[in-house]
């Protein structure tokens, strides 16, 4: 029998840590720049939370979901998406006692049960950010400002920055009349999923990738003419402070997609996505909304809220693609080589001194000849690797050889202080 990794799923293996801490460390870095604190929720909660806090009608809820009953009858849900349970410990946590608005960020597997693609996994891991308890178009901008500072710092080139606003409880409705009279004027050119369905939710339709639905959606209204006078005024007022950014070199240019939706239906006015200005399709790599609405449908007081999502695998492919060098996880300093038995107990506590120094070090494996050793020294990406024999160890001796570069080996007394002072 040979176990292999689920469907959909990715062992992340040494060699491809360096990736994962630069993006890690780099969203921590640019989150803490913001004033964002980092908040932990669990991977599983109560399926309703998902229920309500996604929707009942998404394809998140309905076919994505790892929901289960536990042994003590509770079902409970892996998380498939990072919104609702921040929201859901706002709620819990008192958070609307804090001044607001409330800054977090997160660093998340997510899972869905998704047809595996690339960049797309059950298993997928998400940073995310959040701001609560503001609805001024003020953060709307910090937070896509917050997107691009991560995704440029990163060093990801070539992205387009596109925005749109939505509406909300006020002149959506009235916008969703327009679209489905439309919709259904050009209703036989539907894709099949979206004839049958689009009355749901014919915001869909509208970012459906299907030729038919894009044919359909050139034309169709655009929510940015039926806004209310308040939506209206806070796009307005959202684009220009984006606009001093891009004119102060803060952000790329934005364009307006009138085709950019969210699929839930809580997100209301600013919706924005990055993505790689020469992929087409299932190429986002940072989405993002307003959902003034989610925390009162959670049962918390009206709060208004913004954030977004960025997929690391998605991030990675991108970073690997456009060629860009991340700095290498950390390297080991020094491979202690031994021959005989004495020689090899005296590395081995003189190695737990250095570690204790703050060196990474460890003894090769025992019972091997001193070229066996040494090859394995060489494979090991040490820096350094330090001889020892059972004649040296009667001098206080041993020899310290450059594994990297050009340097010249050197002879070195047995003190753990003088032989990290020569690993420059
Ligand atoms: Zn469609
Ligand atoms: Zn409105």
């Amino acid at each position: 029998m040979a176990f292999k990794t689920p469907r959909g799923t990715n062992d992340i293996l040494p060699e491809d840590q360096a990736y994962w801490s630069y993006v890690w460390g780099t969203a921590e870095q640019v989150a803490a720049s913001f004033g964002f604190g980092r908040i932990d929720t669990p991977m599983f909660e109560d399926t309703s939370l998902f229920r309500h806090g996604v929707g009942e009608e998404t394809d998140i809820v309905e076919k994505e979901m790892y929901s289960f009953d536990d042994l003590g009858g509770d079902n409970i849900t892996l998380k498939p998406e990072g919104t609702a349970p921040v929201c859901r410990a706002y709620i819990q946590h008192g958070m609307s006692n804090l001044p607001q608005p409330v800054r977090l960020f997160y660093e998340n597997p997510h899972f869905r049960y998704e047809r595996p693609q690339a960049g797309r996994v059950r298993q997928h891991h998400q940073f995310g950010v959040e701001i609560i308890g503001d609805p001024s178009p003020q953060v709307d901008a910090e937070i896509i400002e917050l997107g691009w500072t991560y995704l440029s710092s990163l060093g990801l080139k070539n992205l387009s920055l596109k925005i749109n606003s939505i509406g909300d409880g006020a002149c959506r409705p009235t916008y969703l009349e327009l679209l489905n009279a439309h919709l259904e004027h050009y209703e036989d050119s539907l894709c099949d999923d979206h004839r049958k369905r689009y009355k749901v939710n014919p915001l869909r339709v509208l970012d459906c990738k299907k030729p038919g639905c894009q044919s359909v959606s050139v034309n169709a209204p655009a929510s940015v003419d039926h806004l209310c006078d308040d939506c209206r005024e806070h796009f307005e007022l959202l684009k220009g402070t984006l606009d001093d950014l891009v004119a102060a070199g803060a952000l790329i240019p934005y364009t307006v997609d009138n085709r950019l939706v969210r699929g839930l239906d809580y997100y209301n006015r600013t919706v924005f996505e990055f993505e790689p200005a020469d992929v087409k399709g299932q190429s986002t790599i940072l989405a993002g909304g307003r959902y003034d609405p989610l925390i009162e449908i959670l049962g918390g007081k009206p709060t208004p809220g913004i954030g977004f999502g960025s997929g690391v695998e998605r991030v990675i492919l991108n970073l690997k693609a456009q060629g860009i060098e991340v700095p290498e996880a950390r390297t080991l300093d020094l491979i202690c080589v031994h021959i005989g038995d004495n020689a090899r107990r005296r590395l081995v506590t003189l190695a737990a001194t250095l570690r204790a120094a703050g060196k990474s070090v460890i003894v090769a494996p025992e019972g091997r000849s001193m070229k066996s050793q040494m090859r394995y020294a060489n494979n090991s990406g040490a820096r350094y690797a330090l001889i020892l024999g059972d004649r040296d160890l009667e001098q206080g001796e041993a020899t310290l050889r450059p594994l990297i570069g050009d340097g010249k080996e050197v002879q070195v007394g047995l003190d753990a202080a003088v032989i990290a002072a020569e690993m420059v």
